[in-house]
């Protein structure tokens, strides 16, 4: 292994085996950096010890892969390599063998400047022997094999579910797969193992887990490939906190595999408190949160500044980022997107300057320290009354939301100076987890003026909130209705701003099933086509069951301090979901269409 000799080995015979990383010819010496997996070993050809040895050598180029046979020596002290392992020591070649050749790559492993993505994903075999992509896949490994021996040793069992199967309703598109034997019929493949893993609970497996992929169809983005990998679980008779506790337990084991400990419980809110305190419902902790400041103010402020005195008033605190200069301060307008009529006053100083007491109250209020920019969002005259039965009227959520999405660009503006989102040092360590719970169980969807399941349909409601759910069909297109204020068992994990995963405790009686189906505007027939195995099994001795799925790329491209998903899925698609070394998706020939029964139609324009 090349990464392995050490100064303890000198005078062993040793034999090598990889790629010609490096050859540095010094006339009678000829250098070569050998590389594999392991890391990198100096070979030295002697002319004037073996004239047919170093002939070959210098027949070597980049990438070249040979076997060296030869005996350790320590390497004088001057030419000792600190910056690596096997520095002290290099292999004093006596045999070698060209094992094959290879053409002059596009790049090399050992470029310092990366290449253009497109070359790097076409040609992923030479970028994958790139130190950073083999440190990435090794830490990838490592980590699935700590959450694997976590839950083994807790007592669940690792069990595959089909890919080849029917759709699941995780609010994505589907990948379909024709059947030939079936010609005109499809299976999807799943956005998750949702039903089976209920299944299962239903089968007597009370602990099941599945590092899985899974299938969306969504538009992409930097965080998200059309398939991806879960770390998937459900158990049977779980409280919410038990499947806290395992997820917990796992995540502890996967940082210590990468390095680091992670401090646990991890901190719970309740989804109305994450809006009301960060706007989002995956707050980054590392960043303050919002203050309300409305009281801060006199009725007049209010009604100088045109401010909708029954909403809140929004300060957003930005530690660290010191005097702006007035094109500055312009900058931060053109960073906020209102919704539905929110307000930005981006101009503290002003504020300062005509309301001084008011702005002292809410220096004190939202402990602004110097240095820090304070900005503030509120409500409009126009918003109207607030009126919902939510917790967090549609109004109050407008600005929360206008506001939590200036907070984060303001951040990532100023990000050099306040320094918290660093990469490096203790910042990269600083890991912020935690539980976002007790999520409303529906959406309301504008367009198309229905209710949408928040997370899926299997989710239960809590129990309070099921009187909630026996409404007539008018409530189901308004937005007014008491589904609105149906909250579910439902839990995500959140990690400095990032959705790690998201579960919830299940439905297991047939009749509530069936009541979350008819809320969401399906009739019984639609269901039971749909679903009708599911809600039949449900009748069937179901044992009440939890879980949750956890995105494992995410984990890693966290923990390998990543930029994008691509950097830790060995072979992952573009942003157009395509797989530039395989090159599909391809057109298929008419036979195979023909037998499949399908005819295309004119591409989409
Ligand atoms: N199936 C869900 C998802 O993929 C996770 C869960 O509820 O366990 O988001």
């Amino acid at each position: 292994m090349c990464g392995a000799l050490r100064a303890a080995d000198a005078g062993k015979k040793a034999t090598l085996m990889g790629w010609v990383n490096k050859r540095r010819d010094l006339g009678s010496l000829i250098f070569v950096d050998l590389r594999d997996r392991t890391g990198i070993t100096q070979v030295v050809i002697n002319a004037e010890r073996d004239a047919a040895i170093h002939e070959k050598t210098e027949a070597l180029h980049h990438e070249y892969v040979i076997a060296v046979t030869g005996t350790v020596k320590l390497r004088d002290a001057s030419t000792v390599n600190k910056n690596l392992a096997t520095g002290e020591v290099e292999l004093v070649a006596e045999e070698l063998r060209v094992l094959n050749e290879s053409k002059l790559p596009p790049f090399l492993p050992s470029d310092t400047a990366l290449t253009n993505e497109e070359t790097r994903l076409k040609y992923r075999y030479i970028d994958l022997r790139r130190d950073a992509m083999q440190f990435n896949i090794e830490l990838r490994h490592k980590v699935a094999k700590a959450i694997r021996d976590y839950l083994s040793g807790q007592g669940f069992f690792e069990i595959e579910t089909p890919f080849m199967t029917r759709s699941t309703p995780e609010g994505a598109r589907d990948y379909l797969v024709p059947s030939r034997v079936q010609p005109g019929t499809f299976y999807a493949l799943p956005q998750s193992p949702q039903m089976f893993k209920q299944i299962l609970m239903i089968s007597g497996f009370d602990k099941y887990f599945q590092i899985v992929r899974c299938f969306r169809d969504e538009d992409l983005r930097a965080d998200r490939q059309p398939e991806f990998t879960q770390i998937d679980l459900e158990m049977s008779y779980p409280q919410p906190e038990t499947v806290w506790e395992v997820v917990e337990g796992f995540l502890t084991a996967a940082f210590k595999a990468a390095g680091f400990t992670i401090k646990t419980p991890f901190p719970r809110m309740d989804y109305d408190e994450a809006i009301r305190l960060y706007g989002i419902d995956k707050p980054d902790l590392r960043l303050p949160a919002f203050t309300d400041v409305r009281e801060c103010f006199t009725a007049e402020n209010l009604q100088e500044l045109a401010v909708n005195p029954n909403l809140p008033v929004v300060a957003i605190r930005t530690p660290k980022v010191g005097e702006l200069s007035r094109a500055e301060r312009d900058s931060i307008k053109p960073l906020f997107i209102s919704k539905g009529g929110a307000r930005v006053f981006e101009d503290f100083k002003r504020i300062e300057k005509k309301f001084p007491e008011a702005a002292a109250k809410i220096s004190a209020k939202a402990a602004i320290e110097s240095g820090d920019l304070v900005v503030l969002v509120v409500g409009s005259g126009g918003m109207g009354e607030a009126f919902s039965n939510r917790k967090v009227t549609p109004q109050e959520l407008a600005i929360y939301a206008s506001a939590g999405a200036l907070r984060l660009a303001l951040a990532q503006k100023y990000a050099e100076r306040h320094g918290i989102f660093k990469k490096t040092g203790d910042a990269a360590k600083d890991y912020r987890f935690l539980w976002v719970t007790n999520f409303p169980m529906f959406e309301w969807d504008e367009g198309e003026k229905t209710w949408n399941a928040a997370h899926h349909p299997f989710t239960s409601p809590h129990e309070e909130d099921m009187s909630k759910l026996e409404t007539g069909v008018e409530s189901l297109h308004d937005p007014l209705s008491p589904l609105s204020s149906v909250r579910a068992l439902a839990y995500d994990v959140v990690l400095n701003g990032t959705e790690l995963g998201s579960g919830s405790i299940r439905i297991h009686r047939q009749d509530v099933q069936s009541r979350i189906f008819r809320a969401l505007g399906m009739t019984d027939e639609e269901a039971r086509a749909r679903f009708g195995f599911f809600l039949e099994a449900l009748e069937y001795g179901t044992p009440p069951h939890g879980g949750i799925a956890l995105g494992l790329d995410r984990i890693v491209m966290i923990l390998a301090g990543a930029e994008s998903l691509r950097e830790v899925i060995p072979f992952p698609k573009t942003a157009r979901a395509v797989d530039l070394m395989v090159d599909a998706p391809t057109p298929v020939s008419e036979a195979q269409l023909k037998e499949l029964g399908i005819a295309i139609r004119k591409a989409r324009e």
